[in-house]
């Protein structure tokens, strides 16, 4: 069965005024369905990549056909990467972390201020498109890559991912990428966070 975009799981405007109205219908109606489109198209050249999850597509970029490889990688990447993005914010989101990824951040990083801090500084430098990354690896790691290159595709089950595309802020911050990563705090799902945390440490 070919990729679908996921439904979102609240109302474009859910977000505002942290994410306003037309970015979210512009991300998730055109830019993560062109996701979907391209990595069905990749699919259709090799019926067998159909068996698989994106998710094990990721995992296993090498025993994907190379002419394929970096359509697979670029597009279910994005596909991944952005049906993991809108679960991970909500309506009325935000405020300290819950939960076993609030006790694991004041550990690791000593106070959710100085976790966000370094989160949001190493983000604004990611150079060009590409997310920023909080990982399970025995403790917390902030990472981030270019692209829609996965962690998964790195081993590592990403705990929450902050997208710095600019499509992603343009059209509300325009240049002021840190202004939007410092508001995006303001949307996030502590519980579906928590969930993705106890995955990342199985
Ligand atoms: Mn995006």
């Amino acid at each position: 069965m070919a990729h679908e975009v996921p439904p979102l799981p609240y109302d474009y405007s859910a977000l505002e005024p942290h994410i306003d109205t037309e970015t979210m219908h512009l991300h998730h109606d055109k830019h993560h369905q062109a996701y979907v489109t391209n990595l069905n198209g990749a699919i259709e050249k090799h019926p067998d990549l159909g068996k698989h999850s994106a998710e094990d597509l990721l995992r296993n970029l090498n025993s994907v056909p190379e002419d394929v490889r970096t359509v697979v990688r670029n597009n279910g990447g994005g596909h991944v990467n952005h049906s993991m993005f809108w679960t991970i914010m909500k309506p009325s989101g935000g405020g300290e972390p819950t939960g076993a990824i609030g006790e694991q951040i004041k550990k690791d990083f000593g106070s959710f201020d100085d976790f966000k801090k370094q989160f949001n500084e190493t983000t604004a430098k990611q150079f060009g498109s590409g997310w920023g990354w909080l990982l399970w690896d025995g403790k917390l790691k902030i990472a981030t890559t270019p692209n829609q290159d996965s962690p998964l595709s790195q081993g590592h089950y990403p705990i929450l991912g902050n997208d710095v595309w600019e499509h992603a802020y343009y059209l509300k911050y325009q240049n002021r990428r840190p202004e939007y990563l410092a508001a995006w705090w303001n949307t996030v799902n502590w519980a579906e966070i928590n969930k993705r945390f106890e995955h990342a440490k199985k």
